[in-house]
């Protein structure tokens, strides 16, 4: 496995106040140790409302975990009610930022068209995109998901120069195993991760394949991390639920380190 540091994100979802988000990330730290962070890149991606205490928090206790952002505006700023932009999350120190979830594509039917732009407006500001792909069951009993997926991932970095697909991160995510409890198999994750970064590798060269980091996401726990995170593929994870649980979450990255 060429050295790919990995990373385990934390995708809170619109869960926990400003309040309990700055609890949960002091218990996160507190159950790493120095060895942990020096393997593992770990960080949190808060409701907006949690980002500026989070920030205070990890800044003023020199935390090393990092921090970012579930979505973001395709716009730089202007009259767009209720949404917030990239350079407004670059200035509170965001690294990162979701971009293509299965909720966003879900409840609010976005595009693969939009996510591209979404992406771009997060690499202008210099944060990191995590893009996210996955199938459905329905695709997935089709025996689609392979290519489903390849789509997803072109679309999504359709136009981008050579150095911006170097910035991005990709995550499988399959719609069937967010939230149910269904982990991927190792292997039917592997299967995925591997062709997404033989895709990769075919458009942008063997190099950049090698460097890109994928995500597994989809019901991952303590108990069945080690196991994904062993395939060659797999570089990380991007866990929903059981990152609200510090003793859940800070059991992935030692899995990871
Ligand atoms: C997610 O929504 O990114 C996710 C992986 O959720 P869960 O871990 O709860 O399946």
């Amino acid at each position: 496995k060429p050295v790919r540091k990995p990373l385990i994100a934390g995708n809170w979802k619109m869960n926990l106040s400003h309040l309990e988000a700055i609890a949960l990330v002091q218990k996160i730290a507190f159950s790493l140790k120095p060895q942990h962070y020096d393997a593992v890149d770990v960080t949190v991606l808060p409701a907006f409302t949690s980002i500026r205490s989070v920030q205070s928090l990890i800044d003023g206790d020199k935390l090393r975990l990092s921090y970012g952002a579930q979505d973001l505006s395709p716009h730089a700023s202007g009259a767009y009610t209720g949404d917030v932009s990239g350079p407004m999350l670059a200035k509170l120190g965001c690294s990162f930022v979701t971009v293509g979830h299965s909720e966003r594509r879900q409840y609010h039917e976005e595009s693969d068209e939009l996510v591209n732009r979404k992406l771009r407006a997060a690499l202008t500001c210099g944060m990191t995109p995590i893009l996210c792909v996955g199938e459905g069951i329905d695709v997935r009993e089709a025996g689609d998901h392979v290519e489903h997926c390849s789509t997803q991932l072109s679309e999504g970095l359709s136009g981008l120069s050579e150095e911006q697909v170097d910035q991005v991160v990709l995550a499988y995510e399959p719609i069937w195993a967010i939230g149910t409890g269904k982990v991927a198999t190792p292997a039917d994750a592997q299967e995925v991760c591997r062709a997404l970064r033989s895709a990769l590798s075919e458009r942008h060269g063997a190099d950049l394949a090698n460097r890109t980091r994928i995500l597994y996401g989809g019901s991952v726990k303590a108990n069945n991390a080690g196991d994904l995170l062993a395939q060659p593929d797999l570089d990380g994870a991007l866990v929903g639920g059981a990152s609200l649980d510090a003793t859940e979450f800070a059991g992935i990255c030692v899995a990871a380190a």
